[in-house]
């Protein structure tokens, strides 16, 4: 998992977000949608011969609007994150998944 580091603007990550690479078209909607361009597409190409979404690593609010915007179901997943730096994956409150 990746560890909820202080951001660049000092403030921690309040979401985490994940990919199933199987699943993503890399149609690059996630990407747009994104607020604070916590998203990019990867190198790796994926079964489908896709471009995946990948998460920056920080920068996450978990607002789910990437979720929201995202057509494949199961492609997306926002965690939102309950406490700070210290959080462990069972504190880890699944927000939005489709
Ligand atoms: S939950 Fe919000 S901030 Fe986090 S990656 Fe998705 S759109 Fe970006
Ligand atoms: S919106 Fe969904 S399918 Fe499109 S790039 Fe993002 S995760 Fe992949």
């Amino acid at each position: 998992m990746t560890s909820p580091e202080k951001t660049g603007t000092g403030k921690r990550d309040r979401g985490l977000l994940r990919v199933d690479g199987n699943e993503c078209k890399g149609c690059g909607l996630c990407i747009e949608a994104c607020p604070p361009k916590a998203i990019h597409l990867s190198e790796q190409l994926n079964h489908y011969g896709y471009r995946t979404a990948t998460y920056n690593g920080s920068g996450c609010t978990g607002c789910g609007i990437c979720f929201l915007a995202c057509p494949e179901p199961g492609a997306i997943t926002v965690l939102r994150l309950r406490h700070g730096v210290a959080v462990q994956q069972q504190e880890v409150l699944a927000c939005a998944s489709n």
